[in-house]
């Protein structure tokens, strides 16, 4: 659930792990380190099958494997295209080079040099190191809290490790715990600022900032301003353009206690 997991659990090892040896022949579909399709030593609601494809070199592994304990971590790694620890390269300068300098960020797995992060790091920093994509708030962007105050936020899916849905800082996540938040950005609202224009939708109940829905201009909010009882339907209950946003975004649909969400975020 949404409202327990956050915290970083576990802090992997600094700099470049131990290589990959690809030296079985038989099933390219096996894990490259167990070299089994199914692993027994995977974390609880993580099925055994379950591995991450690189998307250089199209080996599979097993995230247990890997020592990936965290299920953010796992959950994230399927959000973009993931690379292996033999095909990883930095974010920045996109080479493999001065690989003991290779930091891996403990949410997402991407590399960054000490020296290709902005200010430079003297040293491999101790403890969780989040890089800059994970380390930002959905809703207010700040970048201030330290590495184990991000609540990062993944919706269980049945048999399924979960699909990650957003970063929070503490207090825009417990808005988001509460409910108040525009279902399309997942921007949070708080009761007493209300400083951007929100519709609420008839069909979900769920309010909707002016601007997040394309077809909930400025305009269209002047004329339902205007109207005695207006009626406004959002995207996500409209299945013709939830779908249309869908394929021209790559988005995912996922249920959220009864509701659609979409992740990425359509804004
Ligand atoms: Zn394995
Ligand atoms: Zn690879
Ligand atoms: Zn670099
Ligand atoms: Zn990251
Ligand atoms: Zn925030
Ligand atoms: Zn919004
Ligand atoms: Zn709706």
């Amino acid at each position: 659930m949404a409202s327990q997991p956050p915290q970083i659990l576990s802090v992997r090892k600094k700099g470049r792990p131990r290589k990959v040896k690809f030296d079985q022949p038989g099933d390219e579909e096996a894990c490259a380190h167990c070299h089994e399709l199914s692993c027994a030593t995977t974390l609880k609601g993580v099925p055994g099958t379950l591995m991450l494809t690189c998307d250089k070199c199209k080996t599979n592994h097993h995230p247990s494997c890997m020592e990936f304990e965290d299920p953010v971590l796992i959950s994230k790694c399927f959000t973009y295209p993931w690379l292996c620890s033999n095909c990883k390269t930095c974010t920045k300068c996109n080479t493999a080079d001065n690989d003991d300098k290779l930091l891996f960020c403990d949410v997402c797995d991407r590399g960054l040099h000490t020296y290709c992060n902005d200010p430079p790091l003297q040293r491999l920093p101790e403890g969780a190191w989040l890089c800059k994509l994970c380390a930002e708030c959905q809703s207010c962007k700040t970048t201030k809290p330290g590495p184990t105050e991000w609540r990062h936020v993944v919706i269980p899916q049945k048999g399924d490790v979960g699909q990650f849905l957003a970063t929070f800082c503490p207090s825009c996540y417990n808005d988001f715990q509460q409910d108040r938040f525009c279902p399309i950005c997942l921007k949070v609202y708080s009761r007493d600022a209300d400083d951007l224009a929100m519709v609420c939708c008839d069909s979900c109940d769920r309010w909707i900032h002016v601007g997040c829905d394309d077809e909930l201009t400025e305009k269209e909010y002047q004329r339902l301003v205007e109207q005695e009882e207006p009626q406004f339907t959002c995207i996500l209950c409209d299945p013709i353009r939830v779908t249309r946003a869908l394929e021209s975004t790559g988005a995912k649909e996922v249920e959220y206690k009864g509701q659609i969400l979409i992740t990425p975020s359509l804004k």
